[in-house]
């Protein structure tokens, strides 16, 4: 690490217990980020529609407007990074989370400690994410993708990929770390209007993992997360 002098984060905070707000406000801006606080899901959109935040922090339970209907309102609009925060004992549908565009999750009571780590995860992502786009070349452990001559290499060897499992895993590729669903997936490769078998999405995984995986029942980049979906792992030699 560089000890570069990094811009100051932004955090809009959307949060109705006070006890919270103080906590979370101080806690914080000790670690730096600049806070904004709104009280309720109406007053949050309002504020996020005004301002420019680099990361948002959501309660579930909010008045007015709730935090799963305020994060799907901001993800028409933005990707900025939000991580949801649930009160203790809240059911929580992880799969519905990730659907309606939070990139994670962190249940009440949690440390500081680990609230700042998952954060500084999430916005490095993004910003690799964001990166990206203008890129043409995708390089995880092994894998590398050439974007605009759609092909595909496994260290020197060029792999043949069709087209929806080129865009299969360029999308699991661009999100690396990141569970994406099931429905995600088939949306985004396929379309939404896809009424296909779902054990096509499998099929297209499973030929994935024989073309780049050395051990494809073993798979060390393309994981399931079951019930959920797939990631493309981060791997600890690269990056
Ligand atoms: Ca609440």
């Amino acid at each position: 690490m560089t000890a570069t002098r990094q811009p100051t984060v932004r955090v809009l905070l959307v949060e109705d217990e006070e006890s919270f707000i103080d906590a979370l406000s101080v806690g914080l801006a000790r670690e730096g980020f600049d806070v904004a606080v709104a009280r309720d899901g109406a007053d949050g959109a309002a504020r996020f529609a005004a301002g420019e935040y680099d990361i948002v922090l959501l309660d579930l339970m909010l008045p007015k407007m709730s935090g799963l209907d305020l994060c799907r309102e901001i993800r028409l609009t933005s990707d900025v990074p939000i991580i949801i925060v649930s009160a203790k004992g809240e059911e929580v549908d992880m799969v519905l989370l990730l659907e309606i565009g939070a990139d994670d999750y962190v249940t009440k009571p949690y440390r500081l400690r680990e609230l700042v780590a998952r954060m500084r995860a999430v916005l490095r992502r993004h910003e690799h994410t964001s990166d990206l786009d203008e890129e043409t070349t995708i390089q995880r452990g092994p894998v590398r993708l050439d974007i605009d001559a759609r092909r595909c290499f496994v260290d020197a060897d060029e792999v043949k990929l069709r087209k929806k499992e080129f865009a299969l895993l360029r999308l699991l590729m661009e999100n690396p770390g990141r569970v994406l669903t099931r429905e995600v997936l088939i949306d985004r490769v396929w379309g939404h209007d896809y009424v296909g078998d779902t054990k096509t999405l499998d099929v297209h995984i499973k030929r994935l993992r024989g073309l780049i995986e050395s051990e494809p029942k073993k798979p060390r980049y393309i994981t399931t997360v079951r019930g959920v979906g797939y990631r493309f792992e981060v791997s600890r030699d690269a990056d």
